[in-house]
């Protein structure tokens, strides 16, 4: 059974904060100050984790607005995200949608339990960022909030945000949700890519989804690959992948009304039914047809 949350170096300066079967948070650390890419569920408080990982001042920017991305942007006092997201991240995601996840994981968190032998005997699929843990103890279920924020400023495409002796650079990368973005270290060569890739379901069904938009965010992002060392992602099965997965992802968009054949029909993270269209690393899902 993984812990619920779990700290594991990436690169020199570099950490992922998983909230096991839920969200990975990134910490990047520089020489002046370190930047959190998102701030994760809102079960309990996540500042007191980055605090022992660095003293220096945290800026914290949002991948996108989506309520798991921003639980505890309130504990932080510089958050930014794309100007597409400001309004978003200004009103609290209904108490049904939280709700409606907190019953799926309910299902998820059985699930798991019941084929967890087997997958450590044989499968090994589950690794400790995705085995699906315990809700946290001290989580208040009923009593669950997220937001509303207010960002500090925004950051748009080419933004360079450095942080001394490191530079992240702002993709806008609309797809998943209108505000997406991506940072890439030229450093390192890290991208992180939010909800834009996943080595799970892509999910290109939510309401301000768009699956156009989402062909050429993926397509420039394969088109980048060969600068890119490792792609960090924030859910699902393995929250790291290899560059290749950049152009898979937009070969699978570009071929997506060619591969319909391919779709079932799953329940997402909230519980809402969407078609799913699975590919050799990963699926897309698309709002039913
Ligand atoms: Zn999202
Ligand atoms: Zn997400």
């Amino acid at each position: 059974m993984a812990e619920w949350r779990r700290v594991t170096p990436i690169a020199r300066g570099i950490w992922s904060i998983t909230e096991a079967g839920h969200v990975t948070m990134w910490l990047i650390v520089g020489s002046e100050r370190a930047l959190l890419l998102d701030t994760g569920m809102g079960f309990v408080p996540v500042r007191p984790v980055v605090e022992v990982l660095t003293a220096l001042p945290v800026l914290v920017v949002n991948s996108h607005h989506h309520f798991d991305h921003v639980g505890g942007n309130h504990e932080f006092d510089e958050v930014l995200i794309h100007p597409y997201g400001v309004d978003r991240l200004a009103s609290s995601p209904p108490p049904s949608e939280l709700h409606g996840y907190l019953d799926q994981y309910d299902r998820v968190l059985a699930a798991a339990a019941s084929v967890r032998d087997v997958d450590h005997e044989l499968l090994h699929l589950f690794d400790a960022d995705s085995d699906p843990a315990p809700l946290p103890p001290g989580f208040d279920r009923d009593g669950w909030q997220i937001g509303p924020s207010r960002p500090r400023s925004t950051v748009g495409d080419g933004d360079r945000l450095d942080l001394g002796g490191r530079v992240l650079e702002v993709l806008h990368t609309p797809g998943h949700t209108p505000d997406g973005i991506c940072l890439h270290d030229s450093s390192t060569g890290i991208l992180f890519a939010g909800d834009t890739v996943s080595s799970g379901p892509i999910y290109a069904h939510e309401p301000d989804s768009d699956v156009a938009d989402f062909t050429a965010s993926a397509a420039r992002l394969a088109a980048m690959k060969d600068d890119v060392s490792l792609v960090a992602m924030s859910h699902f099965g393995r929250v790291t992948a290899p560059p290749y997965i950049l152009q898979s992802v937009a070969d699978a968009f570009a071929d997506l009304a060619y591969a319909r054949h391919r779709v079932r029909r799953v329940r997402d993270a909230v519980g809402d039914t969407v078609d799913e269209i699975t590919f050799d690393h990963f699926s897309i899902t698309t709002r039913p047809s």
